[in-house]
């Protein structure tokens, strides 16, 4: 077998959150153009876009609408996957949400409803794919999608920060306590993506001009750059990579 082999997912099933639109639509064409099965979700009442994607490149696409705001979301979603597909081999944390306000006047919603979906749901489906991939006896891929801010601090996005340096390092941890297993916690951490996430920066002159004044590769990135990074992270070519987020920024990082 070549290298080049590794990297197919042929037989592969794989749940990916935030499916409908954006980077996670991105990495769900990805996936199933290297051959996985997908089961999406998100809060949308469909998804046919990221569905004609999927079937286009011959592979099976199911979805369902749950909030992840809400505990029940990470079961239901393992069960309707279970149900279409007999098995889960990759799960991608890819649904995420932002409030911007200052510090000073941050509200107590703006703080739950973010660490609720970006950080509480996110550990559910992990916890949720190890006991499945451990029951399985398979092993499994579970990619996080982090941020620059798991890095940086950034600015006025408090819980949006807090969110996800802790994806970061509660990726770290559960690399440590399931690799075990056969099992890949890693993460992927897009730099600035011209996606609706980032709407409103781009809709601001001075901070748009500012922003890809930085980005090394003078562009702002597009759900298509995270393509490899999400096809390598749940094949077999990164099968001892184990607890590291991978940054897909332009270079952001680096300057
Ligand atoms: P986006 O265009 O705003 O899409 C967000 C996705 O998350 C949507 O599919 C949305 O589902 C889903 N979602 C949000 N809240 C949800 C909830 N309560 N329940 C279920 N689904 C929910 O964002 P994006 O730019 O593609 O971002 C995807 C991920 O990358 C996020 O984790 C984000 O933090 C991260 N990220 C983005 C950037 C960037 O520059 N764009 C940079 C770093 C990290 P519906 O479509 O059904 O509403």
């Amino acid at each position: 077998m070549g290298v080049l082999d590794l990297f197919w997912l042929d037989g592969k099933a794989a749940i990916v959150t935030g499916c409908g639109r954006g980077l996670g639509q991105g990495i769900c064409a990805a996936l199933a153009e290297a051959g996985a099965d997908i089961f999406g979700s998100g809060r949308s009442p469909r998804a046919d876009q990221t569905g004609d994607l999927v079937k286009t490149a011959g592979r099976k696409f199911e979805y369902l609408s749950a909030d992840l705001a809400s505990p029940e979301a990470a079961p239901r979603i393992f069960e309707g996957a279970l149900r279409a597909f007999g098995h889960v081999d990759i799960v991608v944390n890819n649904a995420g949400t932002i409030k911007r306000n200052d510090s000073v006047d941050f509200t107590e919603a703006d703080w739950d409803e973010v660490i609720a979906v970006n950080l509480k749901t996110l550990f559910f489906m992990c916890q949720a794919a190890a006991r499945q991939f451990i029951k399985q006896g398979t092993g499994g891929k579970i990619i996080n999608i982090a941020s620059m801010l798991s890095f940086q601090g950034g600015i006025r996005v408090p819980s949006y920060t807090a969110s996800k340096g802790g994806v970061r390092t509660l990726t770290m941890l559960m690399a440590n306590e399931w690799a075990k297993h056969g099992i890949n916690a890693n993460a992927i951490a897009p730099g600035y993506m011209a996606t609706d996430n980032t709407e409103a920066l781009r809709a601001d002159k001075e901070r748009s001009a500012a922003i890809l004044d930085r980005i090394p590769a003078g562009r702002w990135g597009t759900p298509g750059d995270l393509a490899g990074a999400a096809v390598f992270l749940a094949s077999a070519a990164a099968d001892y990579i184990n607890g590291y987020t991978i940054a897909v920024d332009g270079g952001w990082l680096a300057r």
